[in-house]
């Protein structure tokens, strides 16, 4: 039976439409065994002694596991965190494509498990069996998304057309054209990419009724473009998760950009303050710790994801009883741009190397017609009839020091940074703390 098939009345299951009580006697459960298996591992045994099951915030006492964390305990570095040292898994790279490696492994059963959240989510966003699907995710490097995306396409019962993001724009505008594929998915600005593409390669014969994107925001803009352009009905993100944790939430036709259902069978997801290390109420923003029950092998206890959200605090009118939250992007000092993960301590290692700058630097991302910039703003000394020079050999060196940016401006993915020198004290502060702002995203 296919997984179209599988579905259990108007949702996908019936875990969607579970009322309060089974809902909370279920999640306690789950969360209970989980915590019980996780205590295999040494690391965790101290941890999770302060966990309360009977607490409304079960874990609230419980440390947060960190990417560096993450780092410490998983081959390469270690095996600390795994519950069984011998047997078949699969290895994934997580984080940035450069330094040392961050990786996350699966079992096969646990990719067979990313089935469910897979096919509740394209459902719930309109995927069916009569849909023909261009998979445009991520392939090769250690790159997770397109293995299991591929899978969910060819067991859903729909066309797959597996054709990644290494595919050139004419032979997706082929594809598109002979094989008349109506749907599109892949990370959001792959998925930019290839509908501009076809717009330049002509649109007779090309059809694109639904786009689903993933990955990052898609901007309104881009949406109101793709609209425009193609005439798409659904545009929106049948997932949202981390490799090092699971799939964490999923859209359905009623929810805005940027809010999600949560999987709360599959994950136990927290949104905390972290200045007072309380669970944040509806509205309240805070920091996504996830718990993710379906990783056996690494078992992800209260991981800080690094995207801030909030709890919505209504139902959505499509009926689904798995709670909303709205996603407000990363909490770190990083952002994304086009493809890539620019990290504040980048901007600030190619502003010390830059004789004449001073530390106190901003970036912050820009968006226009659809393409990301990186504005870098620096506070200097020196008369402005240097800062031409300055600017242009700060900018320099951070492409140099990137070649993924540098890559993604070339091929015209991302406009080139742009830096600007100010005068020392000009550059916006929190005017609580006097900190400097240092990252700030589009959004
Ligand atoms: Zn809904």
């Amino acid at each position: 039976m296919d997984l179209f098939d599988r579905r259990q009345g108007p949702f996908y299951d019936l875990w969607e439409t579970a009322g309060e009580a089974v809902r909370r006697r279920e999640t306690r459960r789950r969360l209970a065994e989980y915590l019980a298996w996780a205590c295999r591992v040494p690391f965790y045994r101290n941890r999770l002694a302060a966990a309360d099951l009977k607490a409304e915030h079960p874990l609230a006492g419980v440390p947060s596991l960190t990417s560096d964390d993450l780092r410490a305990l998983v081959p390469p570095s270690s095996g600390r965190l795994l519950t069984r040292k011998t047997g078949g898994y699969t290895v994934f790279q997580s984080g940035g494509t450069t330094g040392f490696p961050k990786s996350a492994l699966f079992t096969s059963e646990e990719i067979d498990g990313l089935d469910l959240p897979n096919a509740r989510g394209f459902f719930a966003v309109g995927l069916r069996p009569s849909d023909r699907v261009a998979n445009l995710w991520a392939a090769g490097s250690l790159y997770m998304t397109f293995i299991h995306i591929n899978r969910m396409l060819q067991n859903y019962g729909c066309a797959s057309f597996p054709l990644s993001n290494h595919a050139t724009p004419e032979f997706v505008h082929m594809a598109a054209r002979l094989f008349k594929t109506n749907c599109v998915t892949g990370i959001s600005s792959v998925v930019l990419n290839a509908l501009r593409s076809l717009k330049s390669l002509g649109l007779k014969g090309i059809r694109v009724e639904k786009v689903y994107y993933g990955g990052e925001h898609l901007y309104e803009a881009d949406k109101a473009e793709i609209r425009r352009t193609f005439g798409a009905k659904v545009i929106a993100a049948p997932g949202y998760g981390t490799i090092d944790s699971w799939y964490i939430g999923y859209q359905c036709l009623k929810t805005p950009t940027g809010v999600f259902h949560c999987h709360d069978d599959q994950c136990h997801l927290e949104i905390v303050d972290e200045t007072t290390g309380r669970a944040c109420g509806p509205g309240e923003t805070g920091m996504v710790y996830a718990t993710a029950f379906p990783r056996r092998l690494t078992p992800i206890v209260r991981y800080r994801v690094g995207d801030l959200a909030q709890w919505v605090g209504r139902p959505c009118p499509c009926g689904r009883m798995t709670p909303l939250f709205r996603l407000l992007g990363r909490g770190d000092d990083v952002l994304r741009v086009g493809f890539d993960s620019i990290s504040y301590d980048h901007i600030q290692a190619c502003v010390a190397k830059t004789a004449g700058l001073s530390a106190a630097a901003a970036m912050r991302k820009e968006r226009r017609a659809g393409r990301d910039r990186l504005v870098v703003e620096v506070e200097t000394e020196a008369p402005p009839r240097s800062w031409p020079r300055l600017s242009a050999t700060l900018a320099a060196r951070i492409l140099s020091q990137r070649p993924t940016l540098a890559k993604a401006v070339k091929a015209g993915e991302v406009r080139p940074p742009l830096v600007r020198c100010r005068r020392p004290g000009t550059l916006p502060r929190n005017p609580r703390t006097g900190k400097l702002i240092r990252v700030k995203d589009a959004c």
